[in-house]
């Protein structure tokens, strides 16, 4: 890409997978052009002075991550693991959503606007054992962690949180946040952990 000037621009679609349960199981992002001198690593690998980027991503994933303590310290930082790709479904969908990006980077409309697609051949696209491999070492998390205190009618069954955003069976502790979500949802997470707090704040009135 051409270096890049003062506008940046981020675009975000939901699309739904060939293989999801859900609709807009799938997210689509595309950033317009970033220098790469603050990213010597990338830039060693890309020999290039900025790239854009075409990121997809699975948002009703079927992997489950954990979150537990690490030592009786509050202080001590959690041992979080993330358990991406975990279930095969979660990486046959990237496989599909990241044909779709090749498709979406190389159709005439977009390849006037770049000089070379670098990370992965697109010639690989219909390669799968190639495109897991990439996906295997490039996946990463989207910031937008949640429910690791899910709320829910039965503990037994994994809820932390009732419909208060009381721990059960503790009097008076709460949880406010993202972690309360029961499901992954399928979009960005701010606005609803806004939502939560609001509602935590007419519940404990
Ligand atoms: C880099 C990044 C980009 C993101 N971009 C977007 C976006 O574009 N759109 C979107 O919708 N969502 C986005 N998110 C997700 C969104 O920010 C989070 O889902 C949301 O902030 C979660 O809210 P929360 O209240 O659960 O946690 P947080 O916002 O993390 O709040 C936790 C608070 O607790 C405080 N805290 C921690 N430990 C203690 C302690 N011991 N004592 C007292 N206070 C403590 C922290 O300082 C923090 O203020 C992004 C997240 C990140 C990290």
């Amino acid at each position: 890409l051409d270096a890049p000037d003062d506008r940046v621009c981020q675009l975000g679609a939901r699309f739904s997978s060939s293989l999801g349960k859900a609709t807009d199981d799938m997210w689509l992002s595309m950033w317009s052009a970033w220098e790469l001198a603050e990213f010597p690593d990338l830039h060693r690998a890309l020999q290039v002075p900025s790239i854009s980027a075409v990121i997809v991503g699975v948002h009703d994933p079927l992997s489950r991550g954990t979150v537990r303590l690490r030592t009786a310290d509050p202080d001590a930082r959690p041992i979080v693991d993330f358990r991406m790709l975990s279930e095969p479904g979660d990486l046959s969908r990237i496989v599909e959503g990241l044909q779709f990006a090749i498709e979406l980077a190389s159709s005439p409309s977009f390849a006037p606007l770049y000089r070379s697609i670098g990370m992965l051949d697109p010639s690989s696209a219909n390669d799968r054992d190639v495109l897991e491999g990439y996906i295997k070492t490039s996946v990463g998390g989207w910031y937008h962690a949640s429910g690791t205190c899910r709320m829910g009618a039965d503990p037994e069954d994994g809820a932390v949180v009732d419909a208060r955003l009381q721990v059960h069976g503790v009097d008076g502790l709460h949880v406010v946040d993202a972690s309360v979500m029961p499901t992954v949802p399928r979009a960005p997470t701010n606005l609803s952990s806004i939502a939560i707090g609001e509602r935590a704040a007419e519940l404990l009135r």
